[in-house]
């Protein structure tokens, strides 16, 4: 009997990296999980796997964000699977790396769709399938509050929109128990930032020297912030943002 039992979750983006280490860790935790994808089934089918090697109880459900519709969508999907939810993550997200001279507009409309519209309309839409007491949480970035990868310029300014989200979301639905914060991780050692990490021979060595502790995050670490924060531990904790990026921003 975890403490989550009984709950159930939805984490987007779980196929892979940060969203699969929380959608596991919940899982863990005893929340049934609907593990949510955009193109990557074979990935989000991984996760439900190891999710029910564990012990805990998923299923996967593939919508793809950012585009007309993508709300609806991936509530009426959900909807097949299960009868309303405890705990919302909205993880999933694009990064974008142009300095502002060669960004497109197309480019800065995609960004902003996946990693901000998206999030609003799936809780415009999911409001009301989400139980009192619940939780919410956005995955955020310290680069919402960081000048350090300017060229990032279009990403960071997704993440201080849904920071703002959060924040006064928190007001929306305090009044039924239910907790909205934003969870900003450092650099995390995901697809996403493979490049980064491993494109030069220094890479990581660079990167690990941002943070205070001298490392590179794993998903294990932005989850257990998480799986926190959608506890009953976390029922005082609300509107708030919670820095997980390792001091990088000391
Ligand atoms: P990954 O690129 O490893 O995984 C992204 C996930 O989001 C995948 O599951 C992917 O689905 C899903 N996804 C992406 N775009 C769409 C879309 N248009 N429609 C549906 N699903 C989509 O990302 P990370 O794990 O690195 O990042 C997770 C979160 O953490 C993001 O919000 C990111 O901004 C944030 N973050 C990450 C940091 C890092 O260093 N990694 C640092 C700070 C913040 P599929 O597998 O099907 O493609």
């Amino acid at each position: 009997m975890g403490v989550l039992t009984g709950r159930t979750a939805l984490v987007t983006g779980a196929s892979r990296g940060i969203g699969r280490g929380i959608a596991e860790r919940l899982g863990r935790d005893g929340a049934r999980v609907a593990v949510h994808y955009g193109r990557n089934e074979t990935a989000a089918k991984d996760t439900v796997t190891a999710i029910e090697r564990a012990g805990g109880s998923a299923f996967a459900l593939g919508v793809e964000l950012g585009v007309p519709g993508d709300a609806e969508a991936l509530w009426a999907e959900f909807d097949r699977h299960a009868d309303g939810l405890d705990i919302l993550v909205n993880n999933a997200a694009i990064g974008n790396t142009r300095p502002i001279g060669q960004l497109e507009e197309r480019e800065y409309d995609e960004v902003f769709a996946v990693n901000v519209k998206a999030p609003f309309f799936i809780l415009k839409h999911g409001m009301t399938r989400l139980r009192d007491n619940g939780r919410v949480v956005n995955i955020s970035s310290g680069l919402a509050r960081s000048a350090a990868m300017p060229d990032n310029m279009a990403y960071a300014m997704t993440k201080g929109a849904l920071d703002v989200f959060s924040r006064d979301l928190s007001k929306v639905l305090g009044h039924r128990g239910i907790t909205v914060n934003s969870v900003a991780p450092g650099i995390i050692d995901t697809d996403n930032t493979a490049e980064l990490l491993r494109g030069t021979p220094d890479g990581w060595a660079k990167a690990a020297a941002i943070s205070a502790l001298g490392g590179v995050g794993e998903p294990a670490e932005v989850a257990d912030v998480v799986a926190f924060l959608v506890s009953d531990g976390g029922r005082w904790v609300t509107g708030s943002w919670v820095d997980v990026t390792g001091g990088s921003l000391t």
